[in-house]
């Protein structure tokens, strides 16, 4: 059996869904499990229509609730369904449509969002896709039947990032899911949207549907299932040697190992959720990334371990901002590490990359962190200098730190771009280092042109 997850792009519109449904309606005879994400854009337009009801802008709010419906309407038109079944997800849509104003009132009303509510309002992306795609597959005669995302993805009440509670997953998918299976039935869900103990909405976290598909491949194998593979579909023909937005000649990688797929999400590279990989390669199920454009391209396989050392890829991430922690008369002193990390813990903010000096300690962290908030409690006992605008680049692959000549190699390669911070990483699979964002697509290029010019390999 397959779990095949198909992201926004994928689902984008009409035309899109039905081919969506051709590539699941394929596998009929072992119906697989379609894991849909949000039309794309819709997630970003429904967290706008919450903030624009927080702050009492209703005629920002009525626009986006406007705009999400014809966005779905608009789809439904394009897949030409038959009269009732149209009707059916015209129906769907006003149900969810109301659910969204009626939360959008009492958010705006209270002037306040909760994380809760937030969930709540951003679920409605996924429930709907899972609507349209389960009606193009019956358009095209596959027998389908559509599964309450909440039914079968059980979290805790963390909401925003709510943590899986897979053993209640895998129980969930063994009630619902194998009786539709055993009646020759394929069953779509929506990623990214669980459920709290309560019954009430969370949401994975952003691009949480690879994350979704992974746990229910997982929680199917621990049902007693064979899942023979976890297909991320995109708008990317695999995981490439560098984002193709930035690299136009970003080549595709075969194969990767989870460890270096990990890192690359890490460090930036969106086409695959960073949490993903874990539940798959914990139960050696593969995770395979495929272009929904190009089905005829057999992808990219993240499995446990690939043979093969040595660079495979370039990621990079900005938003980032470096803290230079020093102060020279306690940095050897026992305990001031733990004073410096105990201040970004006290703000709830993880650091990121860490390099340490003979001077001092620079971590980076999201720029968007309360930085004021933590230079003010540094400065009590050190010297705190901060970059912002930076971008934190990352070369990743096996054996990296004992393969000779890798850092002479990026380090001339990079020229002129100045790095704010180097870091090895603490495993073998990376070398990171810190640019200003500016700076950060041109080091990409680079990079690449090193270790990805076709002479070189
Ligand atoms: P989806 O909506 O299908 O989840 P995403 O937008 O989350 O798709 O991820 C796909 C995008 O990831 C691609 O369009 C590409 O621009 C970007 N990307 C970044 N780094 C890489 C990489 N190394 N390989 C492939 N795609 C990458
Ligand atoms: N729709 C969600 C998002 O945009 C989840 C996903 O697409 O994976 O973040
Ligand atoms: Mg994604």
């Amino acid at each position: 059996m397959l779990v095949m997850k198909f992201g926004g792009t994928s689902v984008g519109d009409g035309d899109r869904i039905l081919r969506v449904a051709g590539l699941v309606g394929r596998h009929a005879d072992d119906p697989p499990l379609a894991v849909v994400s949000a039309m794309g854009g819709v997630t970003d337009a429904l967290l706008a229509l919450s903030k624009a009801a927080q702050q009492g802008e209703s005629s920002a709010a009525d626009r986006a609730l406007e705009e999400i419906g014809a966005r779905h309407r608009g789809a439904v038109d394009a897949m030409c369904l038959a009269p009732s079944a149209a009707a059916a997800c015209r129906e769907e849509i006003g149900r969810e449509l109301n659910r969204l104003e009626k939360l959008a009132t009492g958010v705006s009303l209270l002037g306040e969002l909760s994380p809760r509510t937030s969930d709540a309002i951003a679920a409605a992306g996924e429930m709907l896709s899972a609507t349209l795609l389960t009606e193009a597959l019956r358009k095209l005669g596959t027998r389908a039947v559509k599964i309450d995302p909440r039914a079968l993805m059980a979290t805790d009440a963390s909401y925003g990032a709510a943590v899986p509670d897979e053993a209640g997953i895998s129980s969930h998918l063994f009630e619902r899911v194998l009786p539709e299976r055993a009646a020759g039935r394929t069953v779509v869900t929506g990623g990214f949207v669980g459920s709290a103990p309560d019954g009430s909405f969370t949401t994975l976290g952003r691009g949480g549907s690879d994350f979704s598909a992974a746990l229910f491949g997982a929680g199917l194998r621990d049902a007693g299932v064979p899942v023979e593979a976890i297909e991320i579909w995109t708008d990317v023909d695999g995981i490439l040697t560098a984002d193709p937005r930035i690299v136009p000649d970003a080549r595709l990688i075969p194969e990767v190992s989870a460890d270096e797929a990990a890192e690359l999400a890490f460090f930036g590279a969106k086409v695959l959720h960073p949490a993903t990989i874990r539940p798959a390669v914990t139960r050696g199920i593969p995770v395979v990334v495929r272009n929904t454009f190009h089905p005829g391209v057999s992808g990219t396989v993240v499995r446990a371990d690939v043979a093969g050392r040595g660079v495979r890829a370039l990621a990079a991430r900005k938003g980032v901002a470096a803290l230079f922690v020093g102060s020279p008369r306690m940095l050897m002193a026992h305990g001031y590490a733990a004073r410096v990390f105990g201040v970004f813990e006290a703000h709830g903010v993880p650091v990121d990359v860490i390099a340490t000096s003979e001077v001092s300690i620079s971590t980076t962290v999201d720029e968007k962190a309360p930085i004021d908030a933590i230079v003010r409690d540094l400065s009590k006992f050190a010297e705190v200098h901060v970059l912002r605008h930076l971008a934190v680049v990352s070369v990743v692959g096996k054996g990296l730190r004992t393969t000779p000549g890798v850092a002479a190699r990026i380090f001339s390669a990079l020229g002129d771009v100045n790095a704010v911070m180097i870091s090895q990483g603490a495993s073998d699979t990376n070398v990171t280092f810190v640019v200003s964002a500016d700076e950060a697509s041109d080091a990409l290029r680079r990079l690449h042109a090193e270790f990805f010019r076709e002479d070189v390999r």
